[in-house]
């Protein structure tokens, strides 16, 4: 049987060493604050939303919400940006994606002040992010390098193999595997004999957004494999990229859907809030 990666555990024990930081930090009269913006009424995003104020409460980071309706116009949404910016009190900016389609975002990511973007979307963050100096990091990948770190395997030297290329996800995936040392092949729709180029992983991160698209022909025994995927089947059960009763008895650690990438991406965002109170 493989190692379960849990990410629910992973992720609580972050979010504890948040809480007793962030109670320091009070001790000290440092205050952390979330500005968290939502355009629409989106029902998933609104069930994002409302878990990422839930785990602000729980570490004690103070969170602002804006919840703009639908019609709101770009210029609108980059003038309260620009607020958010100027405030002193607010050491982050959160706007959740995706916004209505007459918003560019591209335009609204560019807005926001770096030292606040804690989503580590800004170019020049990410720019950070290539060339190894100091900035935000895209929570989900940066909370994928959590779950191997704390799960006790290596990455330096190792074979890794993401597959998917967003900026999101993929791209800062395979940044973050460099700066860890490992040997990162990038492969995405176009790639040829993707099977082939997978199986040369000893690490696979998938985050293709096809549900169950990974079988075993795609796995090289005694990988580790990394579902980034999350979707939802018609009778409402979670499922992640990776075809996950097919994959597990061949990888060596795999995590599951629900309950291994997606709890790492409030935790992070949480740990880059955090992070945010000290890059004044
Ligand atoms: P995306 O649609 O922006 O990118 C998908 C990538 O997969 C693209 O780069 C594309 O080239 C590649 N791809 C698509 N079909 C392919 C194929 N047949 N073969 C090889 N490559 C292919 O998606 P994303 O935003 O990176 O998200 C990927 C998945 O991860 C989605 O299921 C999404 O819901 C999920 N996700 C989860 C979290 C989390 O917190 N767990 C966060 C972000 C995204």
């Amino acid at each position: 049987m493989p190692q379960i990666i849990d990410g629910k555990a992973i992720s609580g024990a972050i979010k504890d060493e948040l809480k007793e930081k962030v109670e320091e930090m009070k001790a000290e009269g440092i205050r952390i604050c979330l500005a968290v913006v939502q355009v629409g009424n989106d029902p998933a995003s609104s069930v994002y939303v409302g878990n990422k104020k839930k785990a602000c409460a729980y570490i004690g980071i103070d969170s602002l919400s804006y919840e703009l309706p639908e019609e709101t116009t770009q210029e609108e949404l980059l003038d309260l940006i620009g607020e958010l910016n100027a405030k002193k009190e607010v050491n982050g900016i959160l706007v959740q994606l995706p916004l209505p389609d007459h918003i560019d975002e591209d335009t609204v990511i560019r807005a926001i002040d770096p030292k606040k973007d804690v989503d580590g979307f800004h170019p020049q963050n990410v720019g950070a992010l290539c060339i190894g100096q100091p900035g935000f990091v895209s929570c989900t990948p940066s909370g994928i390098i959590q779950l191997l770190k704390r799960s006790g395997i290596e990455i330096a030297g190792k074979e890794c193999v993401v597959i998917g290329r967003s900026n999101i996800v993929g791209k800062p995936m395979a940044l973050l595997l460099l700066r860890e040392n490992a040997t990162v092949t990038v492969a995405h729709s176009k790639t040829k004999n993707l099977r082939e180029v997978a199986k040369r992983a000893d690490i696979l991160v998938v985050a293709v957004g096809k549900p169950k698209m990974i079988t075993r022909e795609y796995v090289k025994e005694g990988a580790v494999v990394i579902d980034v995927g999350i979707h939802r089947n018609e009778d409402k059960k979670m499922c992640g990229d990776v075809d996950y009763d097919d994959v597990a008895p061949v990888c060596s650690a795999i995590t599951p859907v629900p309950g291994g990438v997606g709890p790492m991406t409030i935790a992070m965002l949480m740990n880059n809030c955090v992070a945010s109170a000290s890059m004044k």
